[in-house]
């Protein structure tokens, strides 16, 4: 079987090799009892990670058209305390964003401590879409692998828990999306014609995205490749991973929170005794 769990630079990854289907065995009803427990846990902690304020999470999420990476936020962030969450989306480059460089507009949402921050898209366009359609020459693109490795490392210094997923769907279920897509009602608001132009450049897109994967996997910013044809499975695993992933804090999270409380009652207990002591004075003074 070959590996989902990047965290090794210069990996070899064939996404072809990688099934987008669930394991056998794996059903609806097991995915959703798991993910809910799941949920419970990623609440509990966000809140410690809340209260520490020692780490934050950035949570990158990558995909073709179609793949689920709407979905899989919407899941995700309705487990967690709106109060510590932000989700940034990044599109076409504005004006203003071309005149600086690639990560200027990325980094002002990189999340602050305590907080959890989504990315639908990311720096990642950069090495993908602007190497598919030649938007930028080899070059310079061809740097940026280096430049997202080090802003990476420096998100991962500052106490950022950096984790990235591909979401993987085959060419066939992106088809069978975009035409549901167009037949409900209620999702028709989402057709875009560059979703079926995009489907002309698969291959590269393919390659650029091995390439990605591969150049930037880090034992602090892995990457995970979600089967994701099932939007129950591409949740469960997408969950699992960040619990699992903070799970690893969970003890320092906690010794800290400990050790606020005590500072806490600590200062209390001084501000007591100082007014008693005020009350005292001003009694024998009487
Ligand atoms: P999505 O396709 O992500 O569901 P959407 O259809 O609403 O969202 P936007 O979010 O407005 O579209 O923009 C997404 C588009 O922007 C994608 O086609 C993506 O390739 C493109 N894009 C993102 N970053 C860049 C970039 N740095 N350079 C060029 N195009 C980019």
């Amino acid at each position: 079987m070959p590996k989902t769990l990047i965290t090794t630079p210069n990996s070899k990854i064939r996404l072809k090799d990688i099934s987008a289907e669930p394991p056998k065995g794996m059903t609806k009803a097991k995915a959703e009892k798991r993910f809910a427990v799941l949920g419970r846990e990623l609440f509990d902690l966000q809140d410690a990670m809340w209260g520490a304020k020692v780490n934050s999470v950035l949570v990158v999420l990558q995909g073709r058209d179609s793949a689920g990476k709407d979905g899989t936020i919407k899941h995700v962030a309705g487990c967690l305390n709106p109060r510590g969450v932000s989700v940034a989306s990044f599109g076409v480059p504005t004006a203003e964003e071309r005149e600086h460089d690639f990560l200027w507009r990325v980094h002002k949402h990189a999340p602050r401590r305590g907080e959890f921050a989504l990315f639908n898209r990311s720096h990642y366009e950069d090495v993908l879409v602007v190497r598919v359609h030649d938007l930028a020459p080899k070059q310079l693109w061809q740097q940026r692998y280096g430049h997202i490795r080090d802003f990476e490392e420096l998100l991962a210094e500052h106490g950022t828990i950096v984790l990235k997923y591909f979401l993987h769907i085959t060419k066939d279920e992106q088809e069978e999306r975009l035409l549901e897509r167009e037949k409900e009602a209620e999702t028709a608001w989402k057709l875009n014609p560059n979703d079926w132009k995009e489907r002309d450049h698969w291959d590269e897109y393919t390659e650029a995205y091995e390439d990605a994967i591969s150049r930037t996997a880090a034992p602090h910013a892995p990457w995970t490749v979600v089967p994701a044809n099932s939007k129950w499975y591409r949740n469960l695993v997408v969950a699992e991973s960040i619990v699992g992933a903070l799970r690893d804090h969970r003890k320092h999270w906690k010794k800290t929170l400990e050790d606020m409380g005590k500072a806490g009652r600590a200062g209390l207990a001084a501000y007591r005794a100082e007014i008693s002591g005020r009350k005292k004075t001003k009694s024998r003074k009487r």
